[in-house]
């Protein structure tokens, strides 16, 4: 939803609740407040713990979380399962390879997103270019993207990966064929912290010379992601912190997900749809694609139920996306 257009849907919301109070008009307004409004969207994780233990990353919670829990134990993806999830998964759903780990961390990688192509789903890609040697060559081959994130090395070490021979070799030959295939508005180079890893920035400056690189994708970050309240007060960098309140008596606030990620949730290797990217302990598991379809899952009924639209879904109350009116 643009910023505009989102502004007047919220000035019309307020009026009309200054008239109606009606618990279930809000939560329908609570509910397309929280969207994005295109396209349905799923985020899959192909792997639980991700190797590259980011600095700003609550992997540690997410690890704790699946020694605690028996039904997390499958921890990486199979093609059978894989399959049988996107039983579940409506044609028109937007893919994002992202989630809690790396993407081509996974042996099978390759068949996920060629099985996915010859469906014609939409996807997209978020990543490090560390993982299996094959994957990583692959990401020169493939067609499959319709943008790509290269989610980079840091000069600080934040990001815990090794930048060797191999894996710079890979990187440029996947910034070399991503970059000739996709527009530039659709590529982006992003690092978290103050620049790019020395060797990584070399190739950057040597593809932007060689013009394969547009400049207008490059992005260094000092904006992190709270992870609903896990990562905080890190040197040199912004958060937006929640301080959210205890909803006092008879008090009327409407809320809602300002990140618009009702309708974007993370798929687990066990099939399991966790409410959203920003929760790392796995706490918000909404259903389970292998006897749920997405769009009953995207519904949210259990959220609402626990009073997510009047502020007491307890598991958001630490995210800097809970926002109210
Ligand atoms: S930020 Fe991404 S690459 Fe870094 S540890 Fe987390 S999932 Fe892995
Ligand atoms: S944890 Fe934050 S981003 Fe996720 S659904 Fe709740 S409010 Fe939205």
């Amino acid at each position: 939803m643009k910023n505009l257009s989102k502004k007047l849907l919220i000035k019309t919301i307020q009026l009309i609740r200054f008239f109606i109070k009606s618990k279930k008009l809000d939560i329908f307004f609570s509910k397309i407040l929280s969207i994005k409004f295109k396209k349905n969207r799923l985020e899959i994780t192909t792997t639980i713990g991700c190797a590259l233990m980011c600095d700003y990353c609550p992997q540690t919670l997410i690890k704790s979380t699946i020694k605690k829990n028996e039904n997390l134990d499958e921890r990486i993806m199979t093609y059978e399962n894989f399959k049988l999830y996107f039983e579940n998964v409506p044609d028109k759903t937007v893919i994002h390879w992202s989630g809690y780990s790396e993407p081509l961390g996974n042996k099978n990688f390759k068949e996920f997103i060629n099985y996915l192509q010859t469906k014609n789903y939409e996807q997209h890609i978020s990543t490090t270019m560390f993982g299996r040697k094959d994957n990583e060559e692959f990401m020169s081959q493939t067609k499959a993207f319709k943008s790509v994130t290269f989610h980079l090395p840091d000069d600080s070490n934040l990001m815990k990966l090794k930048v060797g021979e191999q894996y710079l070799r890979n990187l440029e030959q996947a910034l070399r064929f991503q970059c000739g295939l996709l527009p530039s508005n659709d590529i982006y180079i992003v690092v978290f912290g103050k620049n790019f890893h020395p060797q990584v920035e070399n190739i950057i400056q040597k593809l932007i010379n060689e013009k394969i690189i547009s400049k207008k994708s490059l992005d260094i970050r000092d904006h992190i992601h709270t992870r609903n309240g896990e990562v905080s007060n890190m040197d040199k960098f912004r958060t937006d912190e929640n301080n959210f309140k205890e909803i006092k008596k008879g008090e009327n606030k409407l809320y809602y997900c300002s990140y618009g990620r009702l309708d974007q949730g993370v798929m687990l290797p066990n099939g399991d749809i966790n409410l959203c990217c920003q929760d790392y302990s796995l706490k918000g598991v909404i259903g389970n694609l292998k006897n749920e379809s997405l769009i009953k899952l995207y519904k949210q009924e259990y959220i609402y139920k626990k009073g997510f639209a009047s502020g007491q879904y307890n598991l958001c109350k630490k995210c800097e996306y809970y926002t109210s009116l």
